[in-house]
């Protein structure tokens, strides 16, 4: 005889007993868009995570690009090593903080999904594109993806999360048409989405830095003028002395900093969850400001370092340059596609009059990994 469902429900409950009060339980969860009934062993923001992780969307992210354009090289970060590094940087912060680690995941895992190929540069050229038609923004694509693009199931678009997940998404709101109703979002999101979004900051200073000093972009003495950078070379080096061979200091110098940025959020956090005591999420959600922060002296150094890396790498002539190549890409398909378009896919065409041709192009364009979009520009240029 099978065991009875309430024996499993506790299974998921338990998972979640030594979560703070302020912490997102999947028991008060408002739910999804469509009902369904409760997984055996599963709450419904682990359910998120692997809908996540199961998703056509989740897959292309290997071949879309971080900063380095993916022909350059197999060992730089690319949208799905990026995304893999967030989430495992939100759990840690999550399980310190007694948070709900499987919600902050889900959250990480699915937040690129809406990037464009080509990185930041191809999202800023299909925001000019779309100027006149709301202009183009990922965390945006991120939710239309998961609310409608991906289709799995037999009953309803997209891939149902609960509301929870479709909050953290969302981040800044939103002022434009979406196919199925919008959270509505309090003065902050939760704990988790609010961790979530640091995970992939952090994540991302560390392993650009990581990047740009494999490529040559970077070098240790131009990165002496970074502080955190300094002092974290000058505890590896009271460590291990000052022979080590410069891939290897790189990489511990990297490892200091990720610890000491994830320590500093960890401890300054636990100050603030411990002097503004909230109730509940929903208390969280009222505050007039995040909980989640760094200390205020970790949050200059930070925002030192996120300086150094905009003006010497990700504007880096040569980033710039390769950026640049490749933008024409987009602009061309773009009016390539518009100007005809039996060149589109029969499903792509159909949805002009749902969407509008502009968005229904963009939403296509914006879907493609960096290779599928070479490959269909080449086309586009054979003609
Ligand atoms: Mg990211």
């Amino acid at each position: 005889m099978s065991a009875p469902p309430t024996r499993d429900l506790a299974a998921f409950e338990f998972s979640e007993a030594g979560l703070a009060v302020w912490a997102q339980h999947s028991a008060h969860s408002r739910g999804r868009l469509h009902a369904e009934p409760e997984h055996r062993y599963r709450s419904a923001f682990a359910r998120d995570r692997d809908r996540v992780l199961h998703s056509h969307a989740f897959r292309r992210l290997q071949y879309k690009t971080q900063v380095f354009v993916r022909h350059e090289g197999d060992h730089y970060r690319n949208r799905l090593t990026h995304t893999l590094e967030g989430s495992q940087i939100a759990r840690t912060l999550a399980r310190a903080l007694r948070l709900n680690e499987d919600l902050a995941e889900a959250t990480v895992l699915a937040h690129d999904l809406g990037h464009t190929p080509f990185g930041h540069s191809g999202e800023a050229v299909l925001n000019v594109l779309l100027e006149d038609e709301g202009g183009f923004d990922h965390n945006r694509q991120t939710l239309r993806i998961v609310d409608w693009f991906e289709q799995r199931y037999p009953n309803f678009r997209g891939l149902n999360l609960t509301w929870e997940t479709r909050e953290a998404l969302l981040k800044h709101g939103a002022d434009w048409p979406h196919p199925v109703p919008l959270p509505e979002l309090g003065a902050q999101p939760s704990l988790e989405a609010q961790v979530a979004d640091l995970a992939d900051e952090i994540a991302y200073l560390n392993h650009d830095l990581d990047d740009g000093l494999r490529a040559g972009l970077l070098d240790f003495e131009q990165l002496e003028a970074c502080t955190l950078f300094a002092a974290a070379r000058t505890r590896c080096e009271a460590r291990y002395g000052k022979g080590l061979e410069p891939a290897v200091l790189g990489a511990q110098v990297i490892i200091a900093l990720l610890d000491q940025l994830v320590s500093d959020l960890v401890e300054a956090t636990r100050r603030a969850l411990e002097s503004a005591a909230p109730e509940s999420a929903e208390a969280v959600r009222k505050r007039p400001g995040r909980l989640v922060h760094y200390s205020s002296e970790m949050n200059d150094l930070r925002k030192e370092l996120k300086d150094f890396l905009y003006q010497n790498l990700y504007h880096h002539p040569e980033v710039r340059s390769a950026q640049q190549q490749v933008e024409c890409v987009l602009s061309d398909l773009y009016h390539g596609f518009c100007a005809n378009p039996s060149l589109l896919p029969m499903q792509v065409v159909t949805r002009f009059e749902e969407e509008g041709r502009a968005r229904a192009i963009a939403d296509y364009i914006a879907g493609m990994t960096d290779r599928f979009a070479r490959v269909e520009h080449e086309k586009l240029r054979g003609r």
